[in-house]
Order: C-alpha cells, then structure tokens, then sequence
C-alpha cells in the first residue's frame, strides 16, 4: 500500500468523504483505488480555537505504477513462525492479564496447548463480587480489581496508549478488535476500550484459546515451583477447596502481576533472582470533565471531541519528578487493594467515558535509595505501609482518605465538598493526605500542582479532590531475565513476564511482553 501525506480536517465527516479530499488532493480519483484505510487519525488542538483531526490514509492503487509517486508502506504480520519446540510437555502460564492472555494466544495459535492458573475468577463472576466489595464492604482476596481474568486493567479505562510501534502492537490492537473491540482502536492517536468493552473481549478471548486447546484454570493459586539443576520441573497449585495440584512442566511464563505479594515473596524464599525496583507514589486528582475539556478545547462546539485527557510532568526543585499517571477521562477513581484492610486508588471509564468526572494519577517517583534496607522485596513493606496508614485514615472501614486541594496546599483537614464531588466507593472521609504521606512527596506534589495549574488551566482548582492513595502503578520488583532467552537469570524455563516481573507498565506493554515471552517457548 502507499502512504498519503496527512490532511487536516476541521468538521465532522464521514470516513468516506474524508478519502475522497484526501484523493482530491493527492490528485487521485475513487475508481483508481482497490483498498483503503485509515491510518492515523489524531486531534490536534495545539492553536486553540482553531481545533482539527489530522488524518493519515494508507490505499492501495488499482494502476501499481501510478504508486512509484508515493511513499510505499509494507505490513508486517505475526504469521509464518517457525515452531522448534518439541517438548510433550503443556507450558503452564500463571496470570490471566494482558501478559498471560496474550502468551497463550500465541501458543495456541501455533499449535501449543498451555495451561493458565489465575487465581480470581472468572470475569463474569469476578464483577459481582468487585460490586459487592463496593455495596457491603466484604472484599475478597482473591477476586478484586487486581486479581481475576482480565487481570489489573480489566476495570480500567483500557487505554491502549504505547510509545511502541512495534509489529508487535499492531498484533495486540487486530487482536482486540478480533475478540469485539471498537475498530477505531486500530488508528485513533489514542486508543481505549472502556471496561465494558473489555469485559465482552475477554470472554471472546477465553473462548478462543478454549477452542484451540488451552485450558483455564480459575480460582487455582500456584503457591510453589519445583526447580531442580536450575531448570523448572513443576509448578504446586491450591484450590479454593485447599486441594493441591502438580502439574510438570518446562516452560512457565510468570505473569502474575504487580501485585502478587505472597508469589513474589515464594519466589524469592526459592532462590529465584529478584532486584529492587523504582516507582513511584502518590494519589488520585478529581475534576470537573467540562472544566478539562475547556482547559484543553476551549468553548469550541463544532468537532465532536469527546472528553479531553491531559499528561503533565514537572521536575520540582528537590530534584523528584511527579507527573500525571493513567488519566480517565470521564471516569471513576475506583478501589484497587488486593489485601484486606488497605486503600489502594486507581482509575476507570467506560469506553463512552461519559462520566461527570475526569481523574488521573499524580505521582512522585521513588527510588530505591527511599526504601531499601536489606530485601529486594523492601518496596513492597514502603507500598503496604501507605495503604495501611491510608486504611487507618479513612476510617477503618474502607473508606478512601480524601481532600480538596485548596486544603491540601494549606495543610489543614477539609470540612466540605464543592463543585467535584469525589467518586471513589465504597465511600471517602474528609480529611487531611498530608498526615499520611512522607514529606517529599506531599512537598512534591504541593509544588507540582501550583506550577501544572499554569500548564492547564484549573489543575488546581480549590475544590478539586485528591484521594489517597495510589501506590500500584508500577512493580516494585524486577524478577531478572536473560535478555535474549527471555528466561529467569537463574532459572531456565521460567520466564518473567509482564508488569508484575518488572518487563511493562501498562495493557498494551504487558500484552506485548507476553508475545515476546512465548515466541521464545516456541523458538526453544
Ligand atoms: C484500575 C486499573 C486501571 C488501569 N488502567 C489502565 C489503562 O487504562 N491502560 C493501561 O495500559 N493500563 C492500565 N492499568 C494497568 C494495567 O492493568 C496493567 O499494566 C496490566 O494489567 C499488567 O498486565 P499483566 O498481565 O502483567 O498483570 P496483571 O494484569 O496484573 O495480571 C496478573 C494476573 O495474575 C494473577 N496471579 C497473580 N499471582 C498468581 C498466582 N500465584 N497464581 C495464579 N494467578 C496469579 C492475578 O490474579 C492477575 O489476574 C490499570 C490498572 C488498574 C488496577
């Protein structure tokens, strides 16, 4: 196919009649062309009121000659992989997010049958029990925002937002749309798909690997490895009903997770090489969606935008950066502890992201250097710590801590709510972050949210909501691998995998990560 150079658009049109100013401009004519599709599709609102789509088309021309005039684009599939695996042993996958589904759908599609452990439920099963968690307040370890199929992002905003270009991505957004994502995913600057869509791709998902010879096993928590001369030999898993399974194997992808605390802990008890990792904390920031999309689009009411997102950085003066993490636009700030007695925030929308709200992370990276004693697993004791203290803050009955940011510049607990009325569930407290959190982070963001004010307008809005508090945007772990075999640095046959292990922060990275990790079981 060839590229056409991009064209600006300032009204809503249908794709067709775009193609055809596209066409008129590049002088081509509708009959001349075989296929086509758009490429890129991005909103560019740099030179406010004056607000437009930028549209990429890539086409294939009837006359090939006539393509000589234009930049050629080639298409690179996943397809054609040559399978050297021989092994009669099944791979074990432990972990049904991005990174575990996306490793099986490789393998099955090459002809390899893995077995999947995940510990929570199905997700259908999983949502009644998140909603309970919201309306009774009894949370269940095993079946939460982290832990269940779909993984960590399955009650997102599911943005697929990716610096990568990789054929690798392509594969991960045509797979979504397969399973019954949007198609636009495949060419808007920045794709989402909103839980509700995620929830329907999953099943399709589930069903596909199922067809092709992969088997779930759900509410089953691997608990224990078997290694023996350095080399996997066997994974334990328990059952709700505690009963205890082996299953031989000599390839097991470790997508567990960022999360998986007790798994991490097991790994390390082991022998497994684990290394302490940076990342990052902070909390959740509430506003107005209106008051965004004015900050972003102005008063312009002539291209259907939809809701507006934003991403700040600023480096503050003692040398921490914080910045503006996972953005929802018209979403919820949402419960997303996976222990019991602990405040964990995170964000979610659904793909229409009509919300009255926008929300994001803003956080303050951590370095090793503020938490390490003697443990790569020390990170984890600095995040659980936070999320105790912020358990303890609200109330004790898992209501989130939360505070108007006039109060928050001012150190003083707030006593009312204004215009942002905070959307966190099962319920909030009104009171003070600062007393949870360690003075460079709160003097951080304090110093942040006045200068980000000046790069979008109302960021500090007095009556904007900050709930403690997110700790979970990243691993605090790195479950070394080999960079080439994509194995443990001390275990062969075991392969980190995905966010958990430290390899991807994200839907689209983790899913990727899992590609990656099962081309290598199919290449050894
Ligand atoms: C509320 C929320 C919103 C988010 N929004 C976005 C977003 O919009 N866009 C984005 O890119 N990212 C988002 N993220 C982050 C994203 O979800 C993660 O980066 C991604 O899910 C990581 O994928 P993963 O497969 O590596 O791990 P996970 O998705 O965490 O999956 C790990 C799975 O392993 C299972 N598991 C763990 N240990 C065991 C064990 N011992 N035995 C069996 N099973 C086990 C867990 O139950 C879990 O299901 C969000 C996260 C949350 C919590």
């Amino acid at each position: 196919m060839i590229r056409l150079p991009s064209i600006k658009i300032n009204e809503e049109l249908s794709e067709e009649k775009v193609l055809e100013k596209v066409l008129h401009k590049n002088n081509l004519k509708l009959e001349e062309i075989k296929n086509w599709h758009i490429y890129k599709k991005s909103i560019d609102a740099r030179k406010k009121p004056d607000i437009y789509y930028n549209y990429i088309f890539d086409v294939e021309l009837v006359n090939k000659n006539k393509e000589n005039k234009f930049e050629k684009v080639e298409y690179y599939k996943l397809d054609n992989i040559e399978v050297k695996r021989k092994s009669s042993k099944r791979p074990v996958i432990i972990g049904a997010g991005p990174a575990g589904l996306f490793s099986a759908i490789i393998l099955v599609e090459n002809g390899i049958k893995p077995i999947i452990f995940e510990r929570g439920k199905k997700v259908e099963e999983r949502i009644i029990d998140v909603n309970n968690f919201i309306n009774t307040r009894k949370f269940s370890t095993n079946s939460n925002v982290q832990f269940g199929e779909g993984g960590a992002g399955t009650f997102s905003d599911g943005k697929l937002n990716t610096g990568n270009t990789s054929i690798y991505s392509r594969k991960v957004l045509e797979e979504f749309v397969k399973f019954g994502a949007p198609k636009e995913i495949l060419y808007v600057a920045k794709p989402h798909l909103g839980t509700d869509n995620l929830v329907k791709i999953l099943k399709n998902m589930r069903n596909y690997i199922i067809e092709n010879g992969g088997e779930f096993r759900f509410q089953e928590k691997v608990i224990d490895f078997e290694i023996k001369d350095g080399t996997i030999k066997s994974v334990i898993s328990e059952t709700l009903n505690k009963e205890i399974n082996k299953t031989e194997t000599d390839a097991v992808v470790l997508a567990i997770g960022h999360s998986a605390r007790d798994t991490f802990k097991k790994l390390f008890e082991i022998g497994v090489q684990i290394s302490p990792k940076n990342f990052a904390v902070g909390v959740r920031i509430e506003h107005l969606q209106k008051d965004i999309n004015y900050a972003q689009y102005g008063n312009q009411t002539k291209l259907k935008l939809g809701s507006a997102d934003y991403k700040l950085v600023y480096h503050a003066k003692n040398g921490r950066t914080c910045y503006t993490f996972c953005m929802c636009p018209g979403g919820k700030v949402i419960a997303s502890n996976s222990e019991e007695n602990a405040i964990v925030t995170n964000g979610m929308s659904n793909f229409a992201r009509d919300g009255e709200n926008a929300n994001s992370a803003l956080l303050v990276n951590i370095s090793i250097q503020d938490f390490y004693k003697n443990s790569p697993l020390d990170g984890i004791d600095f995040q659980e710590k936070l999320e105790k203290d912020a358990f303890n803050l609200g109330g004790n009955n898992y209501n989130a801590p939360i505070q108007r940011v006039e109060d928050f510049l001012q150190n003083r607990e707030s006593s009312f709510i204004g215009k942002v009325k905070p959307t966190y569930k099962p319920g909030i407290k009104l009171t003070n972050l600062n007393k949870i959190l360690p003075d460079f982070i709160s003097d951080t963001i304090k110093e942040a949210l006045l200068e980000l004010n000046k790069k979008l307008y109302g960021f500090a809005d007095n009556d904007a909501i900050l709930t403690g508090i997110e700790t979970r945007s990243s691993s605090p772990v790195q479950i070394t691998r080999d960079k080439e075999t994509l194995n443990s640095t001390n275990v062969v046959g075991l392969y980190p995998c995905g966010e958990g292990a430290g390899y991807a922060g994200g839907i689209m990275t983790s899913a990727i990560d899992g590609i990656k990790c099962s081309l290598k079981i199919l290449e050894s």
